[in-house]
């Protein structure tokens, strides 16, 4: 089983700065944004997990590796609260 430790540091990121982001919209589509664009900003630290448990020795480099993963959840926020995938999906047209 592998496992990616940046994508858990990103989701407590996300549920720390949440609440700093009241404009945020909270809806599924812009949650999975949030944490997908973080993501695909921050370099994998691949973990492999022998008999379900997670082996924690590759630490991420505590005060670089958090703050680096904050303001890429920070961005996410910023981003996805300025144009909201979900407020883009508008009824189409009825005449072309
Ligand atoms: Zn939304």
């Amino acid at each position: 089983m592998i496992h990616n430790r940046v994508e858990e540091h990103v989701q407590e990121a996300f549920a720390a700065l949440k609440p700093h982001f009241p404009a945020f919209c909270g809806c599924e589509i812009c949650v999975a944004d949030v944490l997908v664009y973080a993501l695909n900003r921050l370099p994998a630290r691949y973990v492999a997990s022998r008999e379900g448990t997670v082996i924690t020795e590759l630490n991420l480099d505590k005060q670089q590796s958090r703050a680096s993963i904050d303001v890429a959840v920070m961005d996410a926020f910023r981003k996805v609260i300025a144009s909201p995938r979900c407020k883009q999906v508008r009824p189409r047209p009825l005449t072309p």
